[in-house]
């Protein structure tokens, strides 16, 4: 996998860097009444970024599909009257072609594009020598290859501003979000790519409004770099995801609350505290391996002892008690049931692994 990407970090983007960077706007850009109202209350909330939807994907046809190139000319308008600088999705060279014909200054790639690989090639293609800012939604499904193949497509194409908007993905089972956050993808991916700006999408995730401020903070406390938030000026009139939308005025109210988690990092006292911790931490994780270690000793000696005196190497009776008395005792230890669940899961695989292995010899 090519890790050496060509990137320019966020703060010479010459979008207007702030921490942390704010995009806010409509899902989609309905009317240049709604158009200019929402711009110019946004602008009164310090909101100098704007998305809007021109083209929508939508999963399923006879619904809005967004209101197409008409909207391009009430974007320039908006555009000049206020100052802001525009972000809008695009999913094929065509729209590409209409982006930059009418002046954007940013765009982006839509999660059901990021999941089809030449979907993102034609994109890439249609970018070829262009200087402009791209943002890469996750694909709908949890899969982090394919976000990077994004991302590598557009670097290969000469992009160099080049974001990942993280906008959760699609769930089977019933949660509170409409989109599962499951937030080790984006760190896995933050961690490949340390340049890369991370711009969390909490609309999305959430599908209701009231649901943002939490998974907004979160990911500032996962040292996000950005958030991206729709916004109407009347929401629950919006021709698409209205549930989620918040007015101007709720989002200038969201963002106040926000805590920002970025300290300077050179305060040698907190450096040094930190410092401290970690080893601590260090140790404690030496600790935990010397106990695995221990316990895969003992699983060897029982699956010899099993080999020996042939029984089977998986006794249901036994895992149903592992199973239920760990995630008991890990309460008592103040920890997550379900976290020692998953945990013994693991430790089990690995047992019955090296049980097999002792088997088969
Ligand atoms: C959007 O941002 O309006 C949108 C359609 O998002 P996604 O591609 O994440 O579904
Ligand atoms: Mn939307």
């Amino acid at each position: 996998m090519n890790k050496e990407l060509d990137l320019i970090k966020i703060e010479n983007w010459k979008l207007g860097f702030q921490y942390p960077l704010l995009i806010a706007g409509p899902c989609s850009v309905e009317t240049p009444e709604q158009l200019d109202l929402t711009v110019g209350e946004l602008v009164k909330q310090g909101i100098t970024i704007i998305r809007g939807g021109v083209w929508k994907p939508r999963t399923r046809p006879n619904s809005f599909e967004g209101v197409g190139s008409i909207a391009l000319p009430w974007i320039r308008e908006v555009k000049e009257k206020y100052g802001v600088k525009f972000i809008i999705e695009v999913a094929s060279p065509y729209h590409v072609e209409e982006a930059l014909a009418s002046g954007m200054d940013c765009i982006w790639i839509g999660a059901r594009s990021t999941a089809n690989p030449f979907t993102v090639q034609d994109i890439a293609d249609s970018l070829k020598g262009i200087d402009i800012p791209v943002l890469i939604k996750n694909p709908i499904n949890p899969d982090l290859a394919l976000w990077i193949g994004a991302i590598e497509r557009m670097a290969k194409a000469g992009i160099t501003r080049i974001g990942a908007i993280h906008r959760g993905f699609s769930n089977f089972n019933d949660t509170k979000y409409r989109n599962t956050p499951t937030w080790q993808i984006p760190i896995e991916l933050k961690s490949l790519f340390p340049d890369l700006p991370l711009i969390c999408d909490p609309s999305h995730i959430c599908g209701n409004r009231h649901l943002i401020q939490h998974i907004a903070q979160k990911a500032l406390d996962l040292n996000f770099d950005g958030l991206i938030v729709e916004s109407h000026i009347h929401p629950d009139k919006a021709w698409s995801d209205a549930a989620q939308q918040l007015t101007p005025e709720d989002l200038g109210k969201l963002y106040k609350k926000l805590k920002t988690r970025k300290v300077a990092l050179e305060d040698p006292q907190l450096l040094s505290q930190l410092e401290e911790i970690r080893e601590q931490i260090d140790e404690a994780d030496r600790e935990i391996l010397e106990m695995l270690s221990r316990r895969m000793s003992l699983v060897e000696k029982i699956g010899e002892y099993k080999k020996l005196n042939n029984v089977a190497i998986l006794q249901m009776e036994r895992w149903n008690t592992v199973f239920k008395t760990r995630p008991e005792w890990a309460k008592a230890l103040n920890l997550n049931e379900g976290f020692a669940k998953e945990l013994f899961k693991l430790i089990h695989n690995e047992s019955l692994k090296k049980q097999t292995d002792i088997m088969e010899s």
